[in-house]
């Protein structure tokens, strides 16, 4: 299959890495300097500041945002139909499945143990007086508020289950990056996927084809989108950077140094050892080569805070840098964008241990467990946008009797917890994709 990569090849020298890079040091720099300087001046001068984040610097970069958001519904569609009719052999799809399946579940469990672990031993939440607790309250207490809302939509675990398959997918489809779908949105687009494709490999050949020839073509297409989008990233991610540090500054991390700093470790744990651990022992590759091959997609997811809209991004560099079968691309990194969320898993797992600490709640064993099982499974039902598992971590709080509104406290530094853990959720993504691979003959295996 030609794939729509080459279609848009940069000419320009430097790497589309690099530049995403100078964009989000320009725009953290420029953010952070603007909110010390405004912040000396009253708070008449930081309103102004935060106006023109809100008026001119996050529409820019929400225009590359929603570039690339517009065809992820599409992609994932052809992506994953295609992945799953190429393969055709059904007992090699089965194959493939259960072990990105298994490799999911233990990345996920291995990172909520991680965090449960740190979140023990560092204590994160004794350090949080109950000034600063309420004070951050009170600050975020209408965003906590929304995600609370949200929460409170909360189904079933029969219920939750049942709605993979969906009634409607178009429906699931509409409102699969906003959470505004009645069943399980981006998973239930990829369960009617999966059907679509296996039933294409059972139909006869001649009949398959030409409803495969379109999908290609809508892939290629999309993926032509895409490149013409990433070509505007350096200037989007320096917009986005720049709005979130700007009205954020970092007077919201030196409160909350101890929790960041813990969850931060976590999420470096299992990026770097237990990532490089399997990639090194399964694939069989230079984990220093791996990181090396896919700092675009690091970039990339770090300055989106989404999975979906990373997608692209790694289809690509898998291919191209990885030189991965794109069949096994498609399947495991569409599935993972949604189902595979390691980072997020960890994340959830700390920061309710967090926050029960910080309301001097001891949880004992059985909590714990329930956190980790929980966590494992908010990973696999969380949406792969901005802030995607807030919802869920409202819901885990409920179980164990944390008060919910608490999560008030951690949604200053939110956004910079999301940028990283989303980071972890791609690579895991990668990571796994990477390990299920196997190498046909003629391909190269090595890093590039
Ligand atoms: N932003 C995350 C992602 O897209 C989801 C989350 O943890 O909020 O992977």
């Amino acid at each position: 299959m030609v794939s729509g990569f080459d279609k848009t090849e940069s000419k320009s020298r430097l790497g589309l890495h690099w530049k995403i890079l100078i964009g989000m040091a320009i725009g953290a720099t420029a953010g952070i300097l603007c909110n010390v300087v405004v912040r000396g001046q009253g708070p008449e001068a930081v309103a102004r500041l935060k106006w023109f984040a809100d008026t001119f610097t996050a529409p820019i970069g929400n225009i590359f945002l929603r570039l690339i958001f517009m065809v992820v519904v599409p992609l994932v569609f052809c992506a994953l139909t295609l992945g799953v009719a190429e393969i055709g052999d059904v007992r090699k799809l089965g194959r493939l499945g259960m072990r990105t399946l298994g490799m999911t579940l233990v990345f996920s469990t291995a990172s909520v143990l991680i965090g449960l672990t740190l979140a023990n031993t560092l204590r994160p939440g004794d350090l949080i007086s109950e000034g600063s607790r309420d004070l951050l309250k009170q600050q975020y207490a209408e965003d906590a508020s929304k995600s609370i809302k949200s929460a409170s939509k909360a189904k079933s675990i029969t219920d939750t289950i049942l709605d993979i398959i969906p009634r409607n997918p178009l429906q699931e489809a509409v409102g699969a990056l906003d959470g505004s779908s009645p069943g399980s949105g981006m998973l239930g687009v990829m369960f009617f996927s999966l059907c679509f494709g296996i039933a294409l490999t059972v139909i006869p050949a001649e009949r398959a084809s030409p409803v495969l020839e379109v999908l290609r073509g809508i892939y290629e297409a999309v993926m032509v989108i895409i490149s013409v989008a990433m070509k505007f990233a350096p200037i989007g991610v320096a917009a986005l950077v720049f709005s979130i540090s700007a009205v954020l500054g970092l007077q919201f991390l030196v409160a909350l140094s101890g929790y960041v700093f813990a969850v931060l470790t976590g999420l470096g744990i299992h990026m770097f050892v237990v990532y490089s651990l399997a990639v090194w022992l399964i694939a069989k590759r230079s984990p220093i080569g791996f990181f090396k091959d896919i700092i675009e997609v690091i970039l990339t997811a770090f300055a989106t805070s989404s999975s979906n809209a990373t997608l692209p991004t790694s289809l690509r560099v898998v291919e191209e840098k990885l030189r991965l079968d794109p069949k096994v691309g498609r399947f495991v990194l569409t599935i993972g964008s949604t189902a595979n969320q390691n980072g997020t898993a960890l994340y959830e797992g700390m920061t309710v241990l967090f926050l029960a600490q910080v309301f001097g709640r001891d949880l004992d064993l059985t909590q714990q467990l329930t956190v980790v099982l929980l966590s494992v499974l908010a990973g696999i039902g969380t949406a792969g946008v901005p802030g995607g598992s807030l919802p869920l971590v409202v819901l885990v709080l409920q179980t164990i009797n944390v008060p919910a509104e608490g999560i008030g406290i951690i949604m200053g530094v939110d956004r910079l917890l999301d940028m990283s853990r989303t980071t972890v959720n791609v690579v895991g993504d990668i990571a796994i994709a990477t390990c299920v691979d196997e190498p046909t003959a003629g391909r190269q295996i090595t890093s590039s």
